[in-house]
């Protein structure tokens, strides 16, 4: 039996790593691809992967590149809002792969028509669990995270009952300046903040890596997908990212899951390819398993860190405020508009504003409200952002 699949963002990083894992195995088509503006690298894989349908959100690049991909027999769209138009009945699996919060429609599109989802994409998780897990149940849709924390806790728990569970530990590499100080990194060249030192990753989610914002988001989407208390959560260093996460059960047992630093491993084992092991696997996990370390981080050379202390226990609008906040410095920082400092310096003052306080009262009810806190946002930081020595 053919399983139809469809990848969007599958122009990026874990876009790529999804067609790497089904690139030898003629169990899976693929369906639909989409980019943002990567036209070239769309049409390439569309063209290698024998593709019907594509997505492009640029406007003019779909206006300029349409009869290009026409000529090569595949069906050019703009915008994954209209996949629903391609679609006459559900796929077995689709993926959803695109970077930041414009991942959440897209998500909330294709639910209704796939039998099973992946989703990658944790800034909609973390600002619309609630909203996304109404549409999975509603649509009988079967949801894996991706992520691969929330891959390893997933796998870790699924036969498990619940009540059992006593901790869960999420593992965090440390970046590329675990060993610097500080001051060192004042202001540190973003070519050198999106070396990561063992996962090659898209440019926001290496930033956020380099400065634990994403070991932050990734214990709201534990969170939230797991429905847990922030008690039974922490985070842990562990420098060669081996062991993903940590389950600490009522009873004494504890589980982990390691893998090596490859997304293709939890996005293979979500679609149910199990390849064999090559002869060096087990001598260099052993290794690994023999050199193991946890550090508990320091707040002082991770000060983003103090943001957990303010995460809600229900949703609220607060997870959309950070995720914009966020955004908006990691591209002024990208576009080198300001200093590696002021991503925490601004994120830490901005989040406390008075401002937003009546916001973390209330709860978002769907993606209208979502919209408009983000561009409320927006508006309301541009003109308070600061370049800290
Ligand atoms: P990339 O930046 O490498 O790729 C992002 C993909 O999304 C590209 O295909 C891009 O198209 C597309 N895209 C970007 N903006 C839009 C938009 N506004 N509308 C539609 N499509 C868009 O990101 P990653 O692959 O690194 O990350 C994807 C998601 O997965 C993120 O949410 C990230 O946090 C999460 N994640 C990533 C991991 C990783 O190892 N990379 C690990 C765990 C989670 P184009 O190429 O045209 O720009
Ligand atoms: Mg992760």
């Amino acid at each position: 039996m053919i399983n139809n699949i469809i990848i969007l963002g599958s122009t990026g990083s874990i876009g790529a790593s999804t067609l790497k894992s089904i690139s030898k195995n003629k169990k899976f088509k693929v369906t639909a691809l989409s980019s943002n503006k990567n036209i070239k690298k769309l049409l390439n894989q569309s063209i290698k992967y024998r593709v019907k349908y594509a997505f492009i959100e640029d406007n003019r690049m779909y206006i300029n590149y349409k009869s290009t991909f026409k000529k090569n027999k595949i069906n050019l769209f703009f915008g994954v809002k209209n996949i629903d138009k391609i679609l006459k009945s559900k796929v077995y699996l689709s993926i959803n792969a695109i970077s930041g919060i414009s991942g959440l429609e897209p998500s909330l599109k294709i639910i209704p028509f796939s039998k099973k989802i992946l989703i990658a994409n944790k800034e909609s998780i973390i600002c619309a669990w609630e909203i996304i897990k109404k549409k999975l149940i509603h649509h009988k849709t079967e949801f894996i995270p991706i992520d691969s924390e929330h891959f390893s806790i997933w796998n870790l728990i699924k036969n498990e009952n619940k009540e059992k569970i006593d901790k869960i530990i999420l593992t965090a590499s440390g970046g590329p300046f675990l060993k610097k100080k500080r001051k060192q990194i004042t202001n540190i060249n973003p070519k050198i903040a999106l070396q990561h030192p063992n996962w090659k990753m898209g440019k926001k989610i290496s930033i956020d890596s380099s400065t634990m914002m994403n070991k932050i988001f990734e214990f709201i989407e534990a969170k939230k997908i797991f429905n847990l208390k922030k008690e039974k959560l922490s985070i842990f260093i562990h420098p060669s990212s081996f062991v993903h996460a940590i389950v600490f059960f009522k009873g004494n047992i504890i589980k982990f899951l390691a893998h090596n630093t490859n997304m293709t491993i939890p996005i293979s084992n979500a679609l149910g390819i199990f390849n064999n092991n090559n002869k060096n696997i087990i001598h260099s996990s052993l290794q690994n398993l023999n050199n193991l370390k946890f550090i508990e981080p320091n707040v002082n050379q991770f000060p983003l860190l103090k943001i957990i202390a303010m995460i809600p226990e229900k949703t609220t609008f607060f997870e959309t405020i950070l995720i914009t906040i966020n955004d908006n410095l990691v591209n002024k920082y990208l576009n080198k508009n300001i200093n590696y400092n002021s991503i925490h310096m601004n994120l830490l003052r901005l989040i406390k504003s008075p401002f937003f306080l009546k916001y973390y009262k209330l709860k978002p009810k769907n993606i209208y409200d979502i919209r408009k806190m983000i561009n409320e946002t927006n508006c309301y930081i541009e003109n308070k952002i600061k370049n800290y020595a």
